[in-house]
């Protein structure tokens, strides 16, 4: 049954059993779960911005010791493209906001050349809060945070969604394979269209595969508008 026409139901029981017995006198089990049941649905009826007020005290995993921000995500609620990338960097954890440094500026000005509009575009990370010295996600990392990734994408509800670097890639596909493989066909992820490109910070160390990433960003937008490949 849909929660809300389950909580629905249980409000017309205790309106009625209030109205019969003059009062209401739950039993304390059934107070707790009648509690549980509200926090349920509270969570299911916040938005993005509440959700990341929320979740931004997290200390599921250690790095919550580290961060100086939590960095929940930037752009248009209500976008039709998300674009993930792996963690926040320094400036990222500085900032509170995700691709404010260099590679951050890189892919604002490679995302504007291949015509996107800052309505389109929602961006966040796989995690929410920067590893020490920028390694790279460890699992039991990956494992706590990736859920938020999910309800962010439900309540953002893109047409598709586009990793950014072989570590978001292999990470949400949960394999090793190579990002020059993996760039060359469209996934599904949380039963939406899934594209592969490089990282902007690759770009920043490899100026050579520039060309490719301005192709993909350009095919990408392309589906975007059309639901078909046009370039
Ligand atoms: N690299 C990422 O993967 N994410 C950021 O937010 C910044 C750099």
């Amino acid at each position: 049954m849909a929660s809300n026409k389950l909580v629905e139901k249980i409000c017309g029981y205790l309106i009625a059993r209030k109205e019969l017995e003059g009062g209401l006198y739950l039993d304390e089990s059934v107070h707790a779960a009648l509690k549980k049941l509200a926090g349920k649905w509270e969570e299911q009826m916040e938005g993005l911005e509440e959700f990341g007020r929320r979740i931004s005290g997290c200390q599921k995993c250690a790095l919550w010791k580290t961060r100086r921000n939590f960095v929940f995500g930037k752009g248009n609620s209500h976008a039709g493209i998300v674009f993930i990338g792996e963690a926040p960097g320094e400036e990222e954890d500085l900032q509170g906001l995700p691709f404010v440094g260099r590679a951050g500026k890189l892919l604002d000005e490679l995302l504007a050349n291949a015509g996107f509009t800052y309505q389109e575009i929602y961006i966040c990370n796989i995690l929410k809060c920067r590893p020490p010295g920028n390694r790279n996600p460890q699992p039991l990392e990956i494992a706590q945070c990736e859920p938020y990734l999910w309800r962010q994408i439900e309540l953002v509800e893109p047409k598709i969604i586009v990793a950014l670097g072989k570590v978001a890639a292999n990470t949400l596909l949960k394999n090793t394979t190579a990002i020059s493989q993996l760039k060359k066909t469209v996934y599904s992820y949380r039963g939406l269209p899934f594209f592969i490109t490089y990282h902007p910070a690759y770009i920043l160390r490899n100026n050579n595969y520039r060309g490719e990433l301005e192709f993909d960003l350009k095919k990408i937008r392309g589906y975007y508008q059309t639901g078909k490949f046009t370039v």
